[in-house]
């Protein structure tokens, strides 16, 4: 699969960064096509509470299985916030979020579904109506699902995304600050958001082992976090040792491969049947 070819370090193929090329627009028409007709699907990456080993939610990212070329999520969100895709793209994303927390908790899961939007997204003047419907359609209750907007895409324009996240946080919707670390946002724009819990940008995470200073910033970005009462969740996170460093620094939650990749949803109830046996067997044996 795509996630397989990009640990080998294949090659991606990156029309989306070539605005001009006829390249471009064809994948853009592809796109369109493939969003029309359900061809798009969502991989879920759980979200681990390091104080129980408990799996508290999972993040819902885009993947175009069929396409012929693997396609990279960014570049899919690219293209379609270059070629006005993106509206339709994450209300298909946040529905079909809805329909996958459905699906689990009739296998029994109560998980929490994070998705992300787009910065476009925050400008869409009627994006908070539509999500609180959304929600009341669904009888979904506040939690259902979390939206995760990046730090550096609400850092592009500080003050309309404040105001945006605003309206958002009244709808009841709980908010995510993902990638944090990784742009530049000031301490007293970091303390008005209404979010509830901020992620860690794995360029900080993944060499915390090995480098000295990620863990500087990291415990220092943990310990101010929960001073401002949010909750923290480290991305990235492939090895024990990681995870090791990050319980020690008093981090809540962790995602990355360590556990496991993103999967469909057919290999993500596996995985957490799976894991659910390993507990039930820990706790009789
Ligand atoms: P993100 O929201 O920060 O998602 C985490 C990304 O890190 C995912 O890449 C995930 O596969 C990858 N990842 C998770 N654990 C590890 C790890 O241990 N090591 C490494 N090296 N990577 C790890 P993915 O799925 O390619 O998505 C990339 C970005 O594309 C996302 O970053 C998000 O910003 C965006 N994206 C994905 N799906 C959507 C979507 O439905 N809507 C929008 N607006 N953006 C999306
Ligand atoms: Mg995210
Ligand atoms: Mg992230
Ligand atoms: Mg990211």
């Amino acid at each position: 699969g795509s996630e397989d070819a990009r640990d080998r370090g294949l090659a991606f193929y990156h029309p989306a960064r070539d605005s001009y090329s006829a390249d471009r627009l064809t994948l853009a028409s592809d796109l369109r096509h493939a969003l029309k007709n359900d061809r798009l699907a969502l991989y879920l990456q759980p979200k681990l509470l390091l104080k129980t080993g408990e799996v508290v939610g999972l993040e819902a990212l885009i993947r175009w299985p069929d396409h012929k070329n693997p396609v990279p999520a960014d570049e899919i969100i690219a293209l379609a916030e270059q070629t006005g895709l993106i509206k339709p793209l994450t209300r298909w994303v946040l529905e079909q979020s809805l329909a996958v927390r459905s699906r689990l908790l009739e296998q029994g899961y109560t998980l929490g579904l994070s998705v992300n939007i787009s910065p476009n997204n925050l400008r869409e003047k009627d994006f908070p109506l539509y999500v609180q419907r959304l929600m009341s359609s669904y009888h979904s209750h506040h939690g259902a699902i979390t939206l995760e907007v990046t730090e550096t895409s609400m850092m592009q324009d500080p003050v309309n995304s404040l105001a945006a996240l605003k309206s958002l946080h009244a709808t009841g919707i709980p908010l995510s600050i993902d990638d944090f670390g990784s742009g530049y946002s000031s301490l007293s724009y970091i303390k008005q958001l209404p979010a509830s819990e901020i992620k860690i940008d794995r360029s900080l995470v993944t060499d915390l082992a090995t480098e000295a200073g990620d863990r500087v910033i990291v415990k220092t970005t943990i310990d101010m976090c929960h001073s401002l009462g949010y909750s923290v969740v480290a991305e990235g996170v492939e090895k024990q040792e990681t995870l090791d460093l990050l319980e020690q620094m008093g981090c809540d939650m962790i995602q990355g491969y360590f556990l496991t990749p993103p999967l469909p949803f057919d290999d993500m109830t596996a995985w957490l049947d799976e894991r659910a046996r390993q507990d039930n067997s820990r706790k009789i044996g």
